[in-house]
């Protein structure tokens, strides 16, 4: 292990000139090699998205206005600032909005559209680097597209990154602190990619994973992963410590603060995975690591937009093969597959997103009758949950009550109890839980 920190700062946290400021601030140089991974500006990767879709739609006012108003909100950016470095600044936006108009002037093609979004990480780190430069900080930047890339499934090499990040680590013994972007790759061609929306934590955990670093911080604005949605739950408190398995469960099921393939590369090479909070720098957050503590509820979580699709088939379901069957339809359309059920005559499974319902039901209509239902959430209980804990399930259902429930899933692993639920219950099933489950927060 190197004594390596990998930190990376969300857009918020790099959002407005005071926020970057505060954010050089914590990086006060110390003499030991960080690596920061910063993502784009708020906002931007938004505007670059509707920026996108007004290309591919052929609004061109639409678009003109759209860059427009992004360059004069990076160049009151750029003015706020940065004062020695302004016309450095000035040329580094300049450079970035002349290759999205000249993108954006041929027409739409997706690999262009990639490279339209890489923008704003590009233009975020060049920033912050002036900034440093300004505060006589010394700081090299990485460029992540020439670090990071995917094979032909969408996977990162590591190994490849491993290589790549240590030699420029070693080629660099002068330097201790490395910025780089967040979010953008090389795919398998070569061209410029991204690692999907929310995608900086996951950059941060992979750089952290091929150097195998002392620890990987994700700094956001809120003080570590909740023990429950705060937007519904009053009083809810952040969770001192998780278990990569714990952690990885609410990060998919619904934690936004995290994305939900950050865990995986840390889990591997068992690299600490720090939830920080730049506006308390020195709050605890949330520490991620393979510690667990049996037999205690962590936190509960909820996903929206859940799809049920029922088949049914007295003929067949108990014939071998038959979930193969089934599970090569989801396959085929690259569809995953969240929660499953089955009884003698059907199964049911849940998947998140609607893009290929429509295949998907025909295709699996050959096996037997199709039920679709949508609006639903997953609940999601999650912590160390020893089966042979007795009364726990009890307590769950208890705390339930009458709320309908459309599925159930318990014992898949010993780190959470799924229920679906109809969307609308869904805020009174989380208070439910919360007074139960977590006696200590009772109001
Ligand atoms: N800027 C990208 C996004 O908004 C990546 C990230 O911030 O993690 O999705
Ligand atoms: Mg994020």
């Amino acid at each position: 292990m190197s004594n390596v920190r990998v930190l990376k700062f969300g857009g918020t946290s790099v959002g407005s000139p005071e926020r970057m400021r505060q954010v050089a601030r914590l990086l006060s140089v110390d003499g030991q090699t960080k690596i920061v991974v910063l993502s784009a500006l708020s906002g931007t990767t938004n505007s670059l998205v509707s920026i996108g879709e007004s290309w591919k739609n052929l609004r061109a006012t639409e678009l003109n206005q759209q860059v427009e108003t992004l360059y004069d909100h990076y160049l009151n950016f750029i003015n706020e600032l940065l004062s020695s470095q302004r016309d450095e600044g000035k040329a580094v936006i300049d450079k970035h909005f002349d290759q999205i108009k000249k993108l954006t002037a041929v027409s739409f093609n997706r690999s262009s559209n990639r490279e339209l979004l890489a923008q704003g990480e590009l233009m975020s780190t060049k920033l912050f680097h002036l900034y440093l430069k300004e505060c006589s900080m010394k700081a090299m930047l990485i460029p992540a597209l020439e670090v990071v890339s995917m094979d032909e499934d969408g996977e990162p090499d590591i190994e490849l990154i491993d290589h790549r990040l240590n030699s420029i680590l070693k080629a660099n013994p002068d330097h201790s602190l490395f910025i780089t972007q967040g979010y953008i790759c090389r795919n398998h061609l070569g061209e410029i990619d991204n690692l999907k929306r929310g995608g900086s934590d996951y950059t941060a955990s992979l750089l952290g994973a091929a150097i195998r670093a002392e620890a990987v911080e994700i700094w956001t604005d809120i003080d570590g992963m909740h023990n429950n949605d705060p937007r519904i739950v009053p009083n809810t408190y952040p969770i001192e410590a998780l278990s990569f398995n714990e952690a990885a469960e609410l990060a998919y099921f619904g934690a936004k603060i995290l994305h939900p393939n950050t865990i995986w590369p840390a889990q591997k090479y068992n690299i600490p995975v720090k939830l920080l909070n730049t506006m308390a720098p020195k709050a605890k957050g949330t520490v991620v690591s393979s510690a667990s503590e049996p037999g205690s509820i962590k936190a509960i979580a909820a996903k929206d937009g859940i799809i049920a699709i029922k088949i049914k088939s007295s003929r067949m379901l108990l014939a071998y093969g038959f979930m193969r069957k089934v599970f090569e339809i989801f396959e085929h359309f690259k569809v995953p597959i969240d929660m499953i059920t089955t009884s003698e005559v059907a199964v049911s499974l849940t998947i998140d997103d609607d893009e290929h319902l429509g295949s998907l039901v025909e295709a699996l209509k050959e096996y037997g009758e199709v039920a679709v239902d949508k609006n639903l959430s997953i609940v999601c209980i999650v912590g160390d949950l020893i089966s042979e804990e007795r009364g726990l399930v009890k307590n769950v259902f208890n705390e339930i009550g009458e709320q309908p429930i459309r599925m159930i899933s318990y014992g898949g692993s010993r780190n959470n109890i799924s229920i679906l639920i109809p969307a609308a219950s869904k805020a009174e099933v989380l208070l439910a839980l919360n007074k139960g489950l977590f006696k200590q927060n009772e109001i």
